[in-house]
């Protein structure tokens, strides 16, 4: 996979260098290019924002240079461009999977109060345009996006990660999140990891993994259970939920009210 990545400042992405994604791209299974905008620009001082028109605060990133990075980086296909804003559509680990699919990745690292929006219309002329946002809350820069996004897209391409198996029990692959995980010693300051995991009986293990799955994510992203698909479910899997007070409504999984084990007085 190609990725280029364009931004006032370059520097912000060397950890782009290191563990993993370092390791991917001396291997040659990436191919990772840093770009500083300035080198587009063509006046003394190398300018990239200008005074917003309507006026506010802040200032805004000129289109001209843009245009001149992305150009360069234009090729036969018709790479993805990804633009950071937290007025993207929320990034995902589908979305991760789907990206590294693809041959080449642009990233537009906006600064200030962003980039004009005719670079993003001019750029649908040649490439896959995708505004997106890391989460609801605001960035200086969108470096900190691109970390996060490369390493998410990365860590998917074969070779990349030691252990595939690794790849696939993680959080949000299966529109869970994770089971809890535990190391040695077995016992730590009086908290013992739970016995099954020490049963070596793999049907129990696999069963208390998925139970913790379906525990956790209705207490931490109860959001998430209605986006399951319900024939993945099974008769252990509802009777997890219906314990944490959820139940299969209208083909979905929906909270209900929980059922009360004490029967109403007769003279009440
Ligand atoms: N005025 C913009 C708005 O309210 O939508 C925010 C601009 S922000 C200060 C500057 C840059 O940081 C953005 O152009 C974008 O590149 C990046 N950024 C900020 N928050 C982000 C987020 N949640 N996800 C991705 N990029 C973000």
């Amino acid at each position: 996979m190609r990725i280029d990545v364009v931004s006032i400042f370059p520097e912000y992405l060397a950890a782009l260098d290191l563990s993993l994604i370092g390791k991917a791209r001396q291997d040659g299974l990436l191919e990772l290019t840093v770009h500083n905008l300035r080198d587009f620009t063509t006046d003394r001082h190398r300018t990239v924002d200008d005074t917003p028109y309507g006026g506010g605060a802040g200032m805004v990133m000129k289109p001209e240079p843009w245009a001149q990075a992305l150009e360069s980086m234009q090729t036969g296909r018709r790479p993805v461009l990804i633009v950071p804003s937290p007025a993207g559509a929320v990034f995902t680990q589908a979305m991760a999977h789907e990206l590294a699919q693809e041959e080449h990745l642009v990233f537009a690292c906006g600064r200030y109060e962003g980039i004009d929006e005719r670079v993003l219309e001019w750029a649908a002329e040649s490439f896959d345009v995708r505004p997106l946002s890391l989460g609801d809350y605001v960035l200086n820069g969108g470096e900190v996006a691109v970390l996060a996004m490369v390493e998410a897209v990365a860590r998917l391409l074969p070779g990349v990660v030691g252990n595939p198996e690794s790849l696939v029990e993680e959080s949000h692959s299966d529109g869970l999140l994770e089971y809890p995980v535990y190391t040695k010693p077995s016992s730590w300051r009086n908290l013992d990891i739970p016995d099954v995991l020490l049963s070596g009986n793999h049907a129990r293990i696999a069963r208390y993994r998925r139970d913790e799955q379906l525990r956790r994510t209705a207490t931490r992203r109860p959001d998430l259970l209605e986006k399951l698909d319900v024939q993945t479910l099974t008769a252990a899997d509802h009777a997890v939920l219906a314990a944490q007070g959820y139940a299969i409504v209208d083909g979905k999984v929906a909270p209900v009210a929980p059922s009360s084990s004490v029967s109403p007085s007769s003279d009440a």
